[in-house]
């Protein structure tokens, strides 16, 4: 087991049920915040946007609502939003959504007060590679999702459509958000499919570190105690958004998850699915990985690359007994199936069988990287090989 870590997560992190009602008596990173939701109902239905504007209040915060994020945020919509900042005078962003709404607040914190274009910044594909110069917006985030753990990291995945570019932007130390409240209450309105794409999504963040090149002592701990929470309570946040006691676990692992991620990195498969949802960008992240999963794992398990950590995973799922790599299979299809993904078709989402090598050559263009996280080597032919077994 490699003992050697490096640990950073600056965020003050409050979690737990109702959590929200202690907003109003933080320190608050600023005076006036660009307060960001998503251009969809979600923030208004789960009645988050009046409790947040009503903590805002308590705390004497005055604030500006922007809500045009959409899913898979694009480069424009980042561009606006900093724009919008500058013109509202804010100095700090509370942001108040999904994975779409926090990952974008990243960009926007570091555009709103940043020359140029986002790109100049983002690191791979045709990005410009350059540092930040001035410091960026402070964040404070309220996620009303579960699954991408972006309210306690550095980075954000944005869209360049134009040249298909679905990158993370981020790693620099001061875009980590000051605080974070996770308050599971604020999910109960998510609809079934999505809490199990985001469930999902949480889970692959976990499974992906626990065969990554980089686990460590410290990120197999927290992601074994993720995956055996979501794995035990997704199926019961799907079948009952209401259910509050699913919700705080599945809360838990996705939060987990962003700890982990901090301590290893995810693998291929994250470069996989930002090829899909580059290319079809009505895919939702985590049905993307879904969509991949099995003939990702398998690639691995066949070619007997960490054997211990897909056991060690199958327990944790509930197949106490587990003794082979495989089984991890078996728990994975089971959930899916509990949870009712374990349909979903690449096809239905205009995806056509010989995009594969397409897709293959894009991951690796725009996120090489984490193919170096990969257990063993995959070549393109591999990665699209995976794209072709998945295929229905
Ligand atoms: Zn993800």
């Amino acid at each position: 087991m490699n003992m050697n870590f490096n640990f950073f997560i600056p965020t003050k992190l409050i979690f737990g049920i109702g959590k929200i009602n202690e907003l109003g008596i933080q320190n608050m990173p600023g005076n006036k915040a660009l307060l960001l939701i998503s251009n969809g109902k979600s923030a208004k239905l789960s009645g988050a946007l009046e409790r947040t504007q009503e903590q805002l209040c308590k705390a004497g915060i005055e604030y500006a609502v922007c809500a045009n994020i959409h899913e898979n945020p694009s480069k424009e919509v980042v561009m606006e939003g900093a724009a919008f900042s500058r013109e509202n005078d804010c100095d700090f962003i509370v942001a108040l959504g999904g994975g779409a709404v926090l990952d974008s607040a990243i960009a926007i914190a570091a555009m709103a007060t940043n020359p140029g274009d986002l790109w100049d910044y983002v690191s791979g594909g045709s990005g410009k590679e350059q540092p930040l110069v001035n410091a960026p917006l402070p964040i404070v985030t309220i996620p009303l999702t579960a699954g991408t753990a972006s309210e306690i990291n550095h980075w954000g995945v944005i869209t360049k459509t134009d040249t298909h570019e679905k990158i993370g932007f981020g790693g620099d130390e001061r875009l980590y958000p000051t605080l974070a409240i996770v308050d599971p209450e604020l999910m109960k309105t998510v609809p079934a499919k999505y809490t199990a794409y985001q469930g999902f999504d949480a889970l692959f963040h976990n499974t992906e570190v626990m065969i990554s090149s980089g686990i460590n002592i410290m990120s197999e701990m927290a992601a074994l105690s993720a995956i055996e929470n979501i794995a035990k309570y997704l199926p019961r946040a799907v079948a009952n958004g209401n259910d509050l006691e699913a919700r705080e676990h599945i809360a838990y692992g996705s939060t987990i998850a962003g700890i982990a991620m901090q301590l290893t990195s995810t693998t291929a498969k994250h470069s996989m699915e930002h090829a899909m949802s580059a290319y079809h960008p009505n895919l939702p992240h985590g049905a993307g990985l879904i969509m991949i999963s099995k003939a990702f794992y398998e690639f691995f398990i066949e070619k007997h690359a960490c054997d211990g950590q897909f056991v060690k995973m199958a327990r944790a799922m509930g197949i106490e007994k587990a003794d082979k790599p495989g089984d991890f299979i078996s728990a994975l299809i089971q959930l899916q199936k509990a949870c009712g993904v374990d349909d979903l078709k690449m096809s239905q989402y205009g995806f056509k069988p010989h995009e594969s090598m397409t897709l293959a050559l894009n991951a690796r263009e725009t996120m090489g990287g984490l193919f170096l996280a990969n257990p063993c080597e995959m070549t393109d032919e591999d990665c699209a090989g995976i794209f072709d077994k998945s295929y229905r």
